[in-house]
């Protein structure tokens, strides 16, 4: 595909070193070989996360200065109504300070009773979280295509509607809570969702009377993919793509940190149900503060009310998407396994098929991490079987669908040249990969461990 350049200038920089080798083995040994709990002056190219990392811009900084630090009533939270009622046509916000906040506030409003199933493509884990926390039994619905990692697919996010169907039938539309539509799949890899696999879900919705979340931490980047792949919207703007599809829902939530791109915030929106929107707001205010803040200062949410709209340019997502597929296209150049083809935030290299002498109570995808940083001082994050942890009854190592590396890309921040760093270490590391050593406990914690572990590899 052509790339373009990117549609800005920089304005600012934040100066980054790769510090020497013998140092970066020194401080992945400290850090128990747990990229998390390396010091972030220590990695050169950090693609943990997407999340709140993205570079802000000018008028993102000057809308900070507008900030109105009131309690109630501020003018910076008229602002955010006004973009997402723009945005999206959904007439009731509520701020939070992030997704999770979102979640923590609604689902309690959505969920009757104990053991209610949400059904959705499939759940991010703080999503699943909440949905349990709160008596609820998450199922996900994607499509098995989602986990061939060399399966052509479009839409990779899709859900699989005949189970989702069967599965209402079976369980009776009253035990349903309400449907989760993930956009972009996070937790498939950043797959896309299709406007037509969104409009199967609402018919199903409709015939059922189930009301449908958009849970819509990249809901650009899903418009992006629409446009690009789905017949009938290359002409289409993303506003237009974004109303259609919200028009499908009845609420959202959203993590502002990715597609809005603000360093803190989410929210809550409601199309028109202005009980739902009471009582959520009613349980705002011990949770996340009074209503017209939600966790967030005026000047948060003056960034969040121009990045909302800034995530929308075509040029930028263009140039965005942009760049993660080249990340993807020079590493299977190269002969490297990734998840094909890729998805809107990440390339996610299927370390399992990279090193298969290392089996999955090893850890392979970590090991693939903490080679990377050895080699180029790049942090990538595991998502394999160290991330699913063991099974709670009987204590065995569950072992992941696929060991994935996930090499998560900031917005506006690093350049194609910082892709190159990345593709060739790890063309390095192809090429000495029997090499690469498996990994075992020091410290396991009860509950997340991935964050807190302690490992050493495993010598021979
Ligand atoms: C990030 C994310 C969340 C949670 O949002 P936070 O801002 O991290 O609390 C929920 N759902 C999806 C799909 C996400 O990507």
């Amino acid at each position: 595909m052509e790339r373009t350049a990117e549609p800005y200038r920089i304005k600012m920089v934040e100066p980054i070193r790769k510090i020497p080798k013998e140092e970066r083995i020194l401080a992945l040994k400290e850090a128990g070989y747990n990229p998390f709990a390396l010091n972030s002056e220590d990695v050169y190219i950090d693609l943990l996360t997407d999340s709140g990392t993205g570079a802000m811009s000018d008028r993102q900084w000057s809308a900070m200065m507008l900030g109105d630090e009131a309690y109630a009533g501020s003018k910076s939270f008229h602002k955010v109504r006004n973009a997402v009622k723009d945005i999206f046509n959904y007439n009731h916000v509520i701020p939070t300070h992030q997704g999770r906040g979102a979640e923590q506030v609604l689902f309690p409003h959505l969920i009757q009773h104990k053991g209610q199933y949400i059904l959705g493509n499939m759940h991010f884990d703080t999503t699943m979280a909440w949905i349990e926390l709160n008596g609820g039994i998450p199922v996900n619905l994607v499509i098995e295509d989602a986990f061939d990692t060399q399966k052509e697919h479009s839409f990779k996010g899709n859900f699989d509607l005949e189970r989702l169907e069967n599965f209402i039938v079976e369980k009776g539309a009253e035990n349903i809570a309400f449907i989760i539509v993930t956009i972009t799949c996070n937790s498939a890899g950043g797959q896309p969702v299709s406007m037509e696999n969104v409009r199967g879900v609402k018919r199903i919705a409709d015939k059922f009377g189930i009301r449908i979340n958009f849970d819509s931490a990249r809901f650009a980047e899903n418009a992006y993919f629409i446009k690009k792949r789905e017949p009938g919207y290359a002409d289409k703007s993303i506003e237009s793509i974004v109303r259609e599809m919200y028009e499908m829902g009845d609420f959202l939530t959203m993590s502002a940190k990715k597609d809005a791109i603000v360093n803190m915030g989410g929210m809550i929106a409601i199309k028109d149900d202005a009980n739902l929107f009471a009582a959520a707001s009613a349980s705002c205010v011990p949770m996340e503060g009074f209503v017209t803040y939600g966790g967030l200062s005026g000047r948060d949410m003056e960034c969040l009310a121009v990045g909302l709209h800034e995530g929308l340019d075509v040029d930028y997502l263009e140039n965005r998407i942009g760049q993660v597929e080249y990340l993807g296209e020079e590493l299977r150049k190269r002969g490297i396994p990734i998840q094909w083809p890729v998805g809107g935030h990440a390339v996610f290299v299927d370390a399992g098929k990279f090193l298969p002498h290392i089996p999955a109570e090893q850890f392979p995808a970590q090991a693939l991490c903490n080679e990377l940083y050895l080699e180029a001082g790049v942090r990538p994050v595991e998502v394999g079987s160290l991330l699913l942890g063991r099974d709670p009854e009987t204590g065995q190592q569950k072992k992941a669908g696929v060991e994935f590396m996930r090499l998560t890309i900031p917005r506006r921040v690093y350049t194609d040249r910082h892709m190159d760093v990345v593709v060739d270490a790890l063309a390095k590391i192809w090429e000495r990969r029997e090499q690469v050593k498996g990994l075992e406990f020091t410290y396991e914690p009860k509950v997340l461990r991935h964050f807190l572990c302690r490992l050493k590899p495993i010598e021979k």
